[in-house]
């Protein structure tokens, strides 16, 4: 179950399936910060807006501080829509181009950046791993969340069914209608759609409307994945809450997933 929880005035969203692990992890949303408009106010990334770094780099520091984990350990990938994943040990591995980071390193804190795109945070507790995932549609495409539950079995011999997943905050169907293409390449990446993941859009017969976050679950259960908590709200309809790309027609903040192990 997703809840709200405020910390020194910030706004932060997590999953109870964490709550007992050995881990720290949150969303972020809009509440907390300084950045101005049309980043306000608790704005991680810069997006189209680089000039308002510094306000962006306190937002960091804040969200470290609450979180009790070291602003100097934080480790933000140049995301690309790719299904590129790193496994990192150190802040000064390379993280460019790349949307998804696994570590097994305590001291080190994964941030990916989100407005509207699926973010996951996959954490096998039998190897005390964890991983963040930025999945949009092309990174759903390729199947980023199966590649990194793939990785944590192959590369940290982890049990799938001890693996917990946490689907975030994203755009939800209600407001997420891509053409036939995008969808079919998209249903080809589970089993089958017993789910209405995919719905014909009301309006548009050229369009179908898709849950990513249900869609990202599937992905995840067709690798054996079994404990998944998934966020009901949906971006777009809350940008008053989160960052939404879709709903502020590009000129909006960034909002975080974050995770980091407890020794
Ligand atoms: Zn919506």
């Amino acid at each position: 179950m997703f809840y709200f929880q405020e910390k020194k005035e910030a706004n932060l969203y997590k999953s109870s399936i964490f709550d007992e692990e050995k881990i720290i992890h949150s969303f972020t949303t809009r509440t907390g910060g300084n950045t101005p408009p049309p980043l306000a106010s608790f704005s991680m990334g810069t997006a189209e807006n680089p000039e308002l770094i510094s306000y962006v780099e306190d937002n960091r520091k804040k969200i470290c501080e609450i979180l009790g984990v070291k602003y100097e350990n934080l480790i933000i990938p140049q995301q690309k829509h790719t299904d590129n994943i790193k496994i990192v040990s150190s802040i000064n591995d390379d993280v460019s181009n790349c949307d998804g980071l696994i570590t097994e390193v305590p001291e080190l804190v994964l941030m990916l950046l989100f407005a509207d795109c699926v973010p996951v945070i996959i954490y096998a507790p039998d190897r005390h791993v964890i991983s963040v995932v930025h999945a949009g549609w092309r990174g759903t495409a390729k199947s980023i969340v199966k590649k990194a539950v793939n990785i944590l079995d192959k590369e940290f011999h982890a049990d799938i069914k001890k693996i917990k997943a946490i689907i975030g905050p994203a755009i939800g169907q209600c407001c997420y209608p891509v053409s036939k293409e995008v969808s079919e390449e998209l249903i080809n990446t589970i089993k089958e759609d017993c789910d209405n993941i995919f719905t014909r859009n009301i309006n548009d017969n050229n369009l179908v409307n898709v849950d990513l976050k249900k869609l990202n679950a599937r992905q995840l259960e067709d690798t054996g994945v079994i404990n998944i908590d998934k966020s009901d709200n949906c971006t777009c309809c809350m940008s008053s809450v989160f960052y939404s790309y879709r709903a502020e027609n590009g000129k909006t903040g960034r909002h975080a997933a974050i995770a980091s192990l407890i020794r």
